[in-house]
């Protein structure tokens, strides 16, 4: 009969292991009416999974779209933490929310999971300051500063003709208000001079809570090994995303030839549906749905993740990286991280690659862990 020691030590060493995610966009379809304290079949996440896989810190990030009216912000945030307060009141055995990082240990201890709150996208301020203040009032620790399209004092990576240089003056006063909150600054989605003035200006370790390697792929969500250097540099960390999209460069580059072919396709009936967001929807998904099963045949796996990871090792130590998923916030996750029952293939993978236990449990949690209980405090 053969030995199972090695499954047997990674196991052990993942429940043992503080694991925490840096970014999952599960909030939003707890809005929605997803039952959390049953296992579904689709999503994600839920709590049975997010217990089977092993997660002690999740972080839900309440997102509003960059073309939200400021008078909206605030009270669809509000909501949104609504939503994740009541889920966490229905579920008082397996889930509670965290304030700081010796509260979260607290409750990890307990062998429940420590939800920790977030916010995507600073437009969800509404350029007003004391936004920022009830957010944090009502249990927000991290911000990331912009998302797919610039705000009026952010730039966002996907701006190609961005309208001023990175932050603008109240970009910098957010940094400063969010250093003395206690509040985690998260540059994924910024610009390359939005993060490196974050970088100048911050006085707290920042994070990048979602974005991977843009030497292993080049996409504008991903980071450069300057980036990379400097975020640790300031004792920050990096949460890999698993997305195919920013993890493979040959997932990508299928995925831009088969976009190519159908592009005119898809613009008419953009242009044709245009102000009618579900019927175009309706209208497209024949075209995504065939994009989608060819890329399927394209294999991406958990070992292209802990690529991402390795490739920060090497660059700069075992101190500034971990798990950032973006569960239910994107939709195609490697083979191997189909939903987060799975994240113990990725202790597997770093096992086999022959880690020490100490720099996993650093790249599983303890990185994210550090920076949460140096820029919140412990109070
Ligand atoms: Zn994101």
């Amino acid at each position: 009969m053969s030995c199972n020691c090695e499954q047997s030590r990674y196991l052990e060493l993942h429940q043992s292991a503080v694991v925490a995610d840096m970014h999952c966009d599960g909030v939003l379809k707890i809005k929605k009416g997803l039952d959390y304290s049953i296992r579904n079949s689709d999503d994600h996440m839920d709590i049975p999974r997010l217990k089977e896989g092993g997660t002690d810190l999740q972080v839900f990030a309440c997102w509003v779209a960059t073309d939200t009216p400021p008078e909206e912000c605030r009270p669809k945030i509000d909501e949104l933490i609504d939503s994740l307060e009541s889920m966490v009141r229905q579920n008082p055995d397996d889930i509670a929310i965290c304030l700081t990082a010796d509260q979260a240990d607290s409750i990890i201890g307990q062998g429940q999971i420590a939800a920790f709150l977030g916010i995507e996208n600073g437009v969800a301020i509404a350029e007003d300051l004391g936004n920022l203040e009830h957010y944090y009032d009502r249990g927000i620790r991290y911000m990331t500063l912009t998302h797919t399209a610039s705000s009026d004092w952010c730039i966002s990576s996907a701006d190609t003709a961005p309208a001023f240089n990175g932050l603008t003056d109240f970009g910098r006063a957010v940094v400063w208000k969010m250093n003395e909150l206690g509040m985690i600054i998260d540059v994924s989605h910024a610009s390359v001079a939005a993060v490196e003035q974050v970088l100048k200006y911050s006085k707290a370790p920042v994070i990048a809570s979602h974005s991977c390697v843009h030497a292993l792929c080049p996409h504008d969500r991903n980071l450069s090994d300057h980036q990379i250097k400097a975020i640790a540099a300031k004792g920050g960390v990096i949460g890999i995303n698993y997305f195919n999209g920013y993890i493979s460069s040959r997932w990508n580059h299928v995925l831009d030839s088969l976009y190519e072919t159908r592009r005119a396709e898809i613009d008419s009936l953009d242009e044709y549906f245009y102000g009618n967001d579900s019927l175009r929807r309706a209208a497209l998904k024949p075209i995504w749905d065939d994009i989608k099963a060819k890329l399927d045949t394209i294999e991406v796996t958990v070992g292209d993740v802990v690529d991402h990871i390795d490739y920060i090792v090497k660059l700069v130590g075992a101190d500034y990286v971990g798990l950032g998923s973006d569960w239910d916030g994107v939709f195609v996750m490697p083979i191997g991280l189909d939903d987060c029952t799975m994240v113990p293939n990725i202790t597997k993978e770093l096992v086999a690659r022959g880690y020490t236990e100490e720099d996993i449990r650093k790249i599983l949690g303890g990185n994210f862990m550090r920076v949460f209980r140096e820029v919140c405090g412990s109070a």
